[in-house]
C-alpha cells in the first residue's frame, strides 16, 4: 500500500509538471495478487485494471499487460510467489514489455514487486531469476518479514529503489520523540519485536543460513509433491516454480467423488489446516488445496500429514458431492 501511494504522488507530479490532467489513476495488476493490492487500489482511489487470470499459467507475463497499461498508470503490479498457487510472475518481461511502451509512448510505468512471500525465498533458491532492482522499472519491494524472513507475525517492509521514489510530501518528520525521525507509514506505534527478532535472525543464520533454511523447505516442499502425486489423484499448478508452496487440484474432479473441499474438511478433522479455494475469476472453476512449506514443516511432521491424507483419501474414496455452494463462497480466498 504504501509503495503504491509514493507511485501515484510521483505519478500525479510529473502529470502536474507536464500540465496533463491527473484524476483518473490506474493500476494494472494480475487477477492473483493477494486482497492488499485491491484495498490499495480502493483506498487509494485507483481503477484496478484486473489482467485475467488463465487456470493453466497462473503467473502475469510481460506479453499480457500492454492492453492495460495507458498515460494514467501509476504503476504495475508484480508478484513473487502469489497467494493462490505459489507461481512467480515473470517480471524480467514485464520489464522488458515496459521499456518498450517508455520507447514507444514515453510513459515511464514502475513496477511495484509484490514478495511477500518469495522475496526471502528467490535470491537463496534462486539467485538467477532477476524480479528485483536489477531490472530498471522495479522501484519498490516489498516483503512480507513473518513468512520466510522467519520472524514473528506481524512484521512486513517496504524496500524503494531510491530515495526519490518516496515524495518528500509524504514523509513526515517527528520531532517530539526527540531528535529528528522521518516517518513514512499509515499507522503509528508499533511493536518492535520483530524488528530485533530480524535483525538476530539475520546475524545468526547469515546469508548461508538462510540458503540452507530455504534449501531444506524446497527438499520437503518436493518430497511433499512427490509422495502425494503418488495417489495419483492430484495436478499441481506450482509446477516450475522455486517456491516452496503447493497448490493442487483434483485431476478428474468428475469422478472423483469428492471435491478438494471434502479434503480441506476431513484434513482439518484430523488437525490439519489445509485450505481449499477456487483460483480468482476466470478461473473459478479450479478448486485447489494449498500448502506452503516453511521450515518448521519437518519431515516427520510431513511423513505425519500423509498418513493423516492417506486415511482422508481412502474414506472419501467413494463419496460424490459438489462443494456446497456457501462453502465455496465462505473460502473465495485465502486470507495470508
Ligand atoms: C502474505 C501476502 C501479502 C500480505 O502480506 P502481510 O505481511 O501478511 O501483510 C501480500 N502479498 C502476498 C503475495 C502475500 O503472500
Amino acid at each position: 500500500m504504501l509503495g503504491l501511494l509514493a507511485h501515484k504522488w510521483s505519478w500525479r507530479a510529473r502529470r502536474q509538471a507536464a500540465g496533463l490532467p491527473y484524476d483518473k489513476p490506474n493500476v494494472v495488476y494480475s487477477g492473483l495478487v493477494h486482497t492488499c493490492w485491491e484495498k490499495a487500489a480502493k483506498y487509494f482511489d485507483l481503477e484496478a485494471r484486473v489482467v485475467p487470470v488463465d487456470p493453466d499459467r497462473t503467473y502475469l507475463h510481460g506479453d499480457d499487460i500492454a492492453p492495460y497499461v495507458d498515460e494514467n498508470t501509476v504503476a504495475v503490479g508484480a508478484i513473487v510467489g502469489n497467494t493462490f498457487t505459489g507461481q512467480v510472475d515473470d517480471v524480467q518481461s514485464i520489464d522488458a514489455a515496459l521499456q518498450q511502451i517508455q520507447a514507444d509512448k514515453g510513459w515511464f510505468v514502475p513496477i511495484h514487486v509484490d514478495g511477500a512471500s518469495g522475496g526471502f525465498v528467490a535470491p537463496f533458491l534462486a539467485p538467477d531469476v532477476v524480479w528485483d532492482f536489477r531490472l530498471e522499472h522495479v522501484r519498490s519491494i516489498n516483503l512480507s518479514n513473518h513468512k520466510f524472513g522467519l520472524v514473528y507475525a506481524g512484521m512486513g517492509t517496504v524496500v524503494f529503489r531510491d530515495r526519490s521514489d518516496v515524495p518528500d510530501e509524504l514523509v513526515f518528520d517527528i520531532t517530539y520523540l526527540g531528535g529528528s525521525a522521518p516517518t513514512y507509514s499509515l499507522n503509528f506505534s508499533q511493536s518492535s519485536v520483530g524488528t530485533v527478532l530480524q535483525y538476530f535472525q539475520f546475524l545468526r543464520l547469515g546469508r548461508q543460513g538462510y540458503e540452507t533454511v530455504m534449501r531444506a523447505a524446497s527438499d520437503n516442499a518436493a518430497y511433499l509433491q512427490e509422495k502425494l502425486e503418488a495417489f495419483g489423484r492430484f495436478t499441481f499448478l506450482n509446477e516450475g516454480s522455486f517456491m516452496p508452496v503447493l497448490a493442487f487440484k483434483i485431476t478428474d474432479p468428475e469422478s472423483a467423488g469428492h471435491t478438494v473441499y471434502d479434503i480441506s474438511d476431513a484434513l482439518r478433522a484430523e488437525g490439519w489446516i489445509v485450505p481449499a479455494y477456487p483460483l480468482p475469476p476466470h478461473g473459478e472453476e479450479t478448486h485447489v488445496l494449498r500448502i506452503v512449506v516453511k521450515d518448521d514443516f519437518s519431515r516427520s511432521l510431513i511423513d505425519l500429514f500423509l498418513e493423516s491424507a492417506e486415511n482422508v483419501l481412502k474414506k472419501l474414496g467413494g463419496q460424490l458431492e459438489p462443494p456446497p455452494a456457501a462453502v465455496t463462497a465462505k473460502k473465495a480466498r485465502p486470507i495470508c
